[in-house]
């Protein structure tokens, strides 16, 4: 979820452990279970309903764990709202249209961007907010940052469902946000195992997950005494065929962070005209490697020192996302950097506009709107892909993809 390159990358102890309220009970479980699968040890670390992170702490800012493009400078959520509303206009300014924000943490980015917005004719006449978020915290807050927004807003839990809410019609023009979502949905491990025994043309993947050693958590690929009968003989489907389209040379021990993107295109491509906006930290090919890391309090720890007190993330394969959303029929712009992104949206031009309104603050805009496009840390490492149902124009600031 942090802005790598912003975080102080301290030397971690691989062998910490800390005996947090949520290593007791997973460990108590491992005692009946053990073994759990990666994807579910960090869903437990992020949401689990007793001790999870985003459930229990203030996360986000100086005094959380991280620090978000939205909380450094107001001009993210603007140029963000001002693509929006370019959005809609692209769209033909349907009378309705439904703002989709998933994650949105302290409701920074979405109160900028109505802001910006307020005197684009009829833009907020037209609009229905509705924000994705699990945490009651977090939503506490949006609620507090969005108290003098007067469009009709809800709250969701899950964007797997979307078309449970009223406000959300296959027909309603939508536009989905996503600032550092991504990254924080837990995702499968996979370990390289070497070709199968079934034509052995194959390589096949293991689901690496947590199990006790004595009285301590370790991650591990299974071992057959973790798996049910059989297990381990897994079966060459067709995601295994696609891992190994895009690693043939992989080798045994590799590994790999297998994040799934099909429902967010799913959801997508059921609306007949949406347009959608992922910005966060990750690659553009598939990569191996893994890419899971713990930040606690500003620093780099191992995902496995302190369940349910760290954030957990991923980097996001912007490739694989890109997979998934063409699989439903949708068209794809971008990825690009954040840096070419603000950029083409004039970052550059509304940091001289507010430093010129406020000399007093001069200098801290400059240096929070240049942090936001800085090279090697949060410009480029950050990256923005658009989607859209195949009627709608190329987004802007986007430059859509060649097929
Ligand atoms: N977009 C915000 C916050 C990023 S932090 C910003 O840029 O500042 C991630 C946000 O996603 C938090 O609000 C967190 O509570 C929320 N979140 C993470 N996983 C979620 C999930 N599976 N369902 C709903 N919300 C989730």
């Amino acid at each position: 979820m942090n802005a790598i390159g912003d975080t102080s990358r301290a030397p971690y102890d691989p062998a910490a452990r800390r005996d947090t309220p949520l290593a007791r009970k997973i460990k108590e479980q491992l005692r009946e279970r053990r073994f759990l699968p990666m994807s579910l040890f960090v869903e437990r670390c992020l949401v689990d309903d007793e001790h999870g992170y985003y459930r229990t702490r203030d996360v986000i800012g100086s005094g959380g764990d991280f620090t978000t493009a939205p909380e450094i400078s107001q001009i993210f959520g603007e140029l963000i709202g001002l693509w929006c509303a370019v959005v809609w206009q692209q769209m033909g300014a349907p009378a309705k249209l439904t703002l989709v924000e998933l994650g949105p943490g302290r409701g920074t980015l979405m109160k900028d961007a109505l802001r910006a917005t307020a005197k684009v004719p009829g833009f907020h006449d037209a609009l229905s907010i509705v924000l994705v978020e699990h945490s009651e915290r977090l939503r506490a807050a949006q609620s507090r940052a969005l108290a003098e927004n007067r469009c009709p807003l809800e709250w969701m839990d899950d964007y797997r469902r979307l078309f449970d809410s009223d406000s959300i019609a296959a027909d309603r023009a939508t536009i989905i946000i996503a600032n550092e979502f991504f990254d924080a949905l837990p995702a499968s491990t996979l370990a390289c195992h070497g070709r199968s025994g079934q034509g052995g043309d194959q390589n096949i993947w293991i689901d690496r997950g947590v199990a006790l050693e004595g009285d301590r958590l370790i991650e591990r690929t299974p071992v057959e005494s973790d798996m049910a009968d059989g297990a381990l003989d897994a079966a060459i489907d067709e995601r295994t065929r696609r891992r190994n389209a895009y690693f043939p040379d992989a080798a045994p021990g590799d590994i790999y962070i297998e994040q799934d993107f099909s429902p967010f295109a799913e959801v997508l491509s059921r609306f007949e005209r949406a347009a959608a906006l992922v910005i966060d930290y990750g690659h553009v090919e598939p990569t191996l490697g893994d890419t899971l890391q713990a930040v606690r309090d500003h620093r780099f720890e191992h995902p496995l020192t302190s369940p349910g007190e760290a954030d957990l993330s991923y980097q996001v394969g912007f490739g694989e996302m890109t997979g998934a959303l063409r699989e439903q029929g949708l068209a794809v712009d971008g990825p690009v950097t954040q840096a070419e992104f603000l950029g083409g949206l004039g970052l550059a031009e509304r940091a001289s506009r507010l430093m010129a309104a406020n000399p007093a603050r001069a200098h801290e805009i400059e240096t929070a709107a240049l942090r936001l496009i800085a090279p090697n840390a949060m410009g480029t490492r950050f990256k923005v892909l658009g989607a859209r149902s195949p009627c709608l124009a190329p987004l802007p600031g986007l430059p859509p993809q060649e097929f």
